[in-house]
């Protein structure tokens, strides 16, 4: 079959790999060219099991070393990265030293993972991408950089996409198409595809930049600001800054830049803030909390400081007859939880398994393909939903710190539960024996569903106090991590024997998920 892919971020690479291996004829199609940056830079534990999925599947020995940092530094030492062992909040008060006490009033830490072998990193895109796409070259994907698309017909049956490289006249034929392009957005705009943003939606804007010399807030925190031992130093981490505006994240490379955006809510409080170039709204907002402007005051950018309007973006569909979009191009909602690399992936490994076994003329495999499309189509916009209501109350909440911590348990519970489940047991029917069929982050868990939409409706009306007392009661038929314990003080470990206590929500015996524990750091057990 022909396949051509637009745009050659990390996904549209390994899709393209995977789909040469499959035994496709792959045109990857990109309009720059690498090295180029990248935002989109912290992975997560669902991410690590998607890559490993993929090389175990299709001899990617390369990803199983991107699924650990630990792998990653000892095999591809040259793709630059950042050690990321969880996800740390603050709660900032405007015009003031950030302050904290011992029981953590101002800071919460979710270890993602229990030592930097097997932690997650934070990718440096302009490596990774670059890497990635040499690796599909190398395999045998056909790769036209700087090319630009601008035209698509349909005849008889397949798609062709025309543009230009170089000056020179492109064309194209597919069989499938699929649109790798994220914000470009290149078939949904040569489709027609409405957009489907609902009215209301969150409403965010982005400053952003790459900074060296970044002071941790650690160090320049208020005089008497309390930072109780954590289960990891609070930087190696998915940093949180919640602000009045927003919120901003910071994103710490082993080789010392730290990447940093302003994710500023709301349309007016954008036009207040952008109304100045990028570099000096960025130090207008740092100057607003004194311990953020302490930690910039002596840093510098390694690239100019720049800014993006509006990051949300839906379309109406994700998939139909010999196309498809992968989800970043479906849907972008908020950097906040780090959802997207690991959502990506789980579309690369659904459409390379719609690709399996289907390499010869189109019209061989065209029956399955096509309900395998409509299937993908369901469950990426069934997904797609469940993330804004993963994401949206998160910032409603942000403001009281109480309120926002307990609903994060929720996010976390959905997340730790889907990846224990994904480790420790056999995908399970329905998903028809492949877990990348499952929904992500329980889209598809009719239980975790129900808990979200009652934590969101208990938290509007807090009929209950404390509310993370109330909050573990409602996560309780999926929390497998020790979650939402008072007794924690805000800070939570990888904790195994919080997940052995409870192998009877995964329908396990303690002894069976004693036995399965290597699985959890992507280690085999014996009989795998
Ligand atoms: C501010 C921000 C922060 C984020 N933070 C995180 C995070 O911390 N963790 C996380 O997991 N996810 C994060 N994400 C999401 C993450 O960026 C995406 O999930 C990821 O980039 C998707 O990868 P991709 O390869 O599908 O697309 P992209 O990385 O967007 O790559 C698309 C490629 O297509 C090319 N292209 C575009 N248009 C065309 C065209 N018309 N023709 C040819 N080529 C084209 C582009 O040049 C690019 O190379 C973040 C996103 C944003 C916006």
């Amino acid at each position: 079959m022909r396949v051509v892919i637009v745009g050659s971020g990390f996904a549209g690479s390994i899709l393209a790999r995977v789909a040469r291996v499959a035994g496709h004829d792959v045109t990857l199609v990109e309009r720059g060219s690498h090295p180029r940056f990248a935002l989109g830079e912290s992975s997560t534990p669902l991410a690590a099991i998607a890559l490993e999925r993929l090389a175990a599947r299709y001899g990617l020995d390369d990803l199983h070393a991107l699924a650990a940092c630990g792998r990653w530094s000892a095999r591809v030492p040259e793709l630059r990265r950042g050690l990321k062992r969880g996800f740390t909040f603050y709660r900032h008060a405007r015009g003031r030293r950030f302050d904290n006490d011992q029981s953590n009033r101002n800071r919460l830490l979710v270890a993602a993972s229990p030592n930097d072998a097997v932690a997650d990193a934070h990718w440096l895109r302009e490596d990774v991408d670059a890497f990635l796409v040499q690796r599909a070259e190398a395999a045998g994907v056909r790769y036209l950089d700087r090319t630009v698309l601008d035209g698509l017909e349909r005849r008889a049956g397949r798609f062709h996409p025309s543009g230009a490289r170089r000056g020179a006249a492109v064309r194209l034929e597919a069989d499938l198409i699929v649109d790798a392009s994220g914000p470009g957005g290149f078939l949904a705009r040569q489709l027609g595809l409405e957009t489907a943003l609902p009215r209301g939606a969150l409403r965010t804007g982005l400053v952003y930049g790459h900074f060296r010399g970044v002071q941790p807030l650690r160090r320049v925190a208020g005089a008497g600001a309390a930072f109780p031992a954590g289960p990891y130093p609070d930087e190696l981490a998915a940093v949180h800054h919640l602000l009045d505006e927003g919120w901003m994240y910071e994103l710490t490379f082993d080789h010392g830049v730290v990447s940093t955006g302003f994710v500023i809510e709301g349309a007016e409080t954008w036009r207040s803030i952008a109304e100045r170039p990028p570099a000096h709204a960025f130090h207008a907002l740092t100057r607003r909390y004194p311990s953020l402007a302490a930690q910039y005051e002596a840093a510098s950018p390694v690239r100019p400081v720049a800014a993006m309007a509006r990051l949300q973006r839906r379309s109406s569909r994700a998939a139909g007859e010999g196309w498809a979009l992968l989800p970043h191009v479906l849907q972008f909602w908020s950097p906040l939880f780090s959802t997207g690399i690991a959502w990506s992936l789980l579309g690369v490994e659904r459409l390379g398994l719609l690709l399996e076994g289907g390499a010869g003329p189109a019209a061989a495999g065209g029956d399955r393909l096509t309900a395998g499309l409509e299937r993908y189509d369901a469950l990426l916009r069934s997904e797609a939903d469940h993330l804004r209501r993963l994401i949206e109350p998160a910032y409603r909440r942000r403001d009281d710190f109480a309120a926002f911590d307990a609903w994060v348990q929720v996010y976390f519970a959905a997340a730790s539960f889907s990846e224990a489940r994904q480790r420790l047991c056999p995908a399970p029917r329905e998903c028809g024996g492949e877990w990348a069929w499952s929904g992500f982050l329980g889209a598809t868990d009719p239980v975790l569903v129900r808990i979200v939409a009652e934590a969101d409706r208990f938290l509007d009306q807090r009929p209950r106090e404390p509310l993370l007392g109330a909050m573990r009661d409602l996560i309780a038929p999926r929390n497998l991590a020790g979650l939402a314990d008072p007794a924690r003080r805000r800070l939570y470990p990888a904790d195994l024997d919080a997940l052995v206590a409870a192998a009877g929500l995964l329908g396990l015996t303690t002894d069976e998920i004693r036995a399965g524990l290597p699985r959890l750091r992507g280690e085999p057990v014996a009989g795998d």
